[in-house]
């Protein structure tokens, strides 16, 4: 299994810093590909609509941004981002549950340009098992310990129905995998060794028509 990503100092990386690390990411791939070779944290955390002092603090965690005029090189800023965000090979995961949203998710080509790469996708439906999608095929659920052994897969994504949500999330733990995204509105028991985010569609939607029917509170970050 892989390293946890770790400060130049040795310790984890606070949980607000990890955050914001990938858009980092994101504006300095865009820069590369536009052809930016250096930038100054002024210049970037502009883009960012974000303040300078808020970028050098986050990126002081690995030794980026030290001074604030200088100029620093892109190639060499992603270099630091990835290793930090453990990115620097492909990461493999899994998908259970090929609905709609497993579907989509599947669908999603950004994971891949992101570093992610579907291993495997999973479903107990007859109908979907065989089916194709960005060429990977719908395997029966039960082959899913083999494939998390055979390929080391560390990241689960479960987009099954609640009501078969714990049990997909007991195969995935018992296989190996070290990571769970679930889609499913139910809350799940983990082993502590095992990292666990929910993604609830529908709380995201309902909170933020809620801000939108409560003016007063809107953006005062108590509702979301
Ligand atoms: P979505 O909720 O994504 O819109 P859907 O409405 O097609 O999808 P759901 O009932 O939510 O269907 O199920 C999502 C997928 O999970 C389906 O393809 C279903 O066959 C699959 N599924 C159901 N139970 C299990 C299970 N125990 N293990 C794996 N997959 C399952």
């Amino acid at each position: 299994m892989k390293a946890e990503p770790m400060t130049r100092n040795g310790g984890k990386i606070p949980g607000a810093t990890l955050q914001r690390l990938p858009v980092y990411l994101y504006r300095l791939k865009a820069m590369r590909n536009q052809g930016v070779g250096r930038v100054s944290s002024r210049d970037l955390a502009a883009q960012l609509k974000i303040k300078p002092s808020q970028l050098r603090r986050d990126f002081h965690h690995f030794g980026g941004f030290s001074r604030p005029g200088q100029l620093y090189n892109v190639c060499h800023l992603i270099q630091r981002l990835e290793e930090i965000l453990v990115l620097t090979e492909p990461v493999e995961y899994v998908i259970v549950g090929v609905g709609n949203l497993g579907q989509a998710i599947a669908a999603y080509s950004r994971f891949e340009a992101d570093g992610f790469r579907l291993a495997g996708l999973f479903d107990i439906n007859p109908k979907l098992i065989g089916l194709n999608f960005r060429g990977v095929e719908v395997k029966d659920l039960e082959l899913l310990p083999a494939l998390v052994k055979e390929r080391e897969v560390g990241l689960g994504i479960i987009t099954a129905p609640p009501e078969a949500a714990q049990g997909v999330a007991d195969l995935m733990v018992s296989a190996g995998i070290k990571g769970i995204w679930n889609f499913a509105p139910v809350n799940l028991q983990v082993p502590e060794s095992v990292a666990l985010r929910d993604e609830f569609l529908s709380v995201g939607i309902m909170s933020l028509h809620y801000r939108v029917c409560e003016p007063g509170r809107l953006n005062d970050g108590e509702v979301a």
